[in-house]
């Protein structure tokens, strides 16, 4: 990890994307289908094999749902194998007691449950009223770091649901991250006075320690219509598509690369 800040032709971050597939479909999200098989697992491997070799420092992994990939746990163990930082962006709905043991077993070092609305909707069924068994399940038997998302934007009925969510993830020790949250065709809708005074509200009780990529200050600068300032550490020119911003470099399933812009969803 020191390494890849260190040096400017490595990799800070990664995004690996192990399978398409959700078991959940929410209406903003265009990240996902319920037919994609999982990656093969020895082609997985192979790229988590490549990313050791070009030094990176840290692996996510998201979906589509990342745990419906059955090997999920050997590719975990794999990126720590080569000494990156294992990150897992989930719905939640999977996360057993079993599965959060296997989970800290595979050696995981963080893990992301984005939370749309406290009451399930036409749009997200990622509520706190679904998921806050697996955030006490999590508090219990997770040895990993949790952080808890939630989000403010057009597709959320109550914006005031992520103050709740925000607070109940403090009660359970999870620090917060906040993003806005894109409509079906990806694109933001200006947020009214009231949801930025909630994202600021949640952005001041304070960020992750994985925030690394410092998401609630681009979430914030996003709000107020600022630009957010980018450097390319490689010097090394890779396509970006121009509608969206840098954040990590994303391996998807197709095996094509492509840069990624915040918020991810999981
Ligand atoms: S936002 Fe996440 S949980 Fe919802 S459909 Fe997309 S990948 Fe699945």
């Amino acid at each position: 990890m020191v390494r890849a800040f260190t040096y400017p032709y490595q990799p800070v971050a990664a995004h690996l994307i192990p399978t398409r597939r959700c078991n959940l479909a929410c209406t903003y999200c265009n990240e996902f289908d319920d037919v994609s098989q999982p990656v093969p697992t020895s082609e997985v491997l192979r790229r988590v094999d490549l990313l050791a070799a070009l030094g990176t420092g840290i692996v996510t992994m998201s979906g589509g749902e990342p745990l419906l990939h059955p090997d999920l746990d050997g590719i975990i163990s794999r990126i720590r194998h080569h000494g990156m930082i294992a990150t897992l962006i989930t719905n939640g709905y999977l996360l057993t007691a079993d599965r959060i043991a296997r989970l800290n077993r595979a050696g995981l070092d963080h893990l992301q449950i984005s939370i749309d609305n406290v009451i399930p909707d036409e749009v997200s069924k990622k509520s706190l009223k679904v998921l806050d068994q697996t955030l006490r399940r999590l508090a219990e038997y997770a040895e990993f770091d949790v952080t808890i998302n939630v989000v403010v934007g057009s597709a959320v009925r109550d914006p005031a649901d992520a103050l709740t969510i925000a607070g109940r993830a403090a009660a359970l020790g999870f620090p917060t991250t906040v993003g806005i949250v894109h409509d079906a065709r990806g694109q933001l809708v200006l947020l009214t006075d009231e949801q930025r005074r909630i994202l600021n509200a949640v952005v001041g009780m304070g960020a992750s320690l994985f925030d690394f990529a410092n998401y609630n200050r681009f979430q914030r600068n996003l709000s107020e219509a600022r630009p957010n300032t980018w450097q390319c550490r490689g010097r090394v020119k890779i396509p970006v598509c121009v509608r969206r911003r840098a954040r990590a470099l994303v391996l998807a399933a197709t095996g094509l690369s492509r840069h990624s812009a915040g918020p991810l969803q999981g």
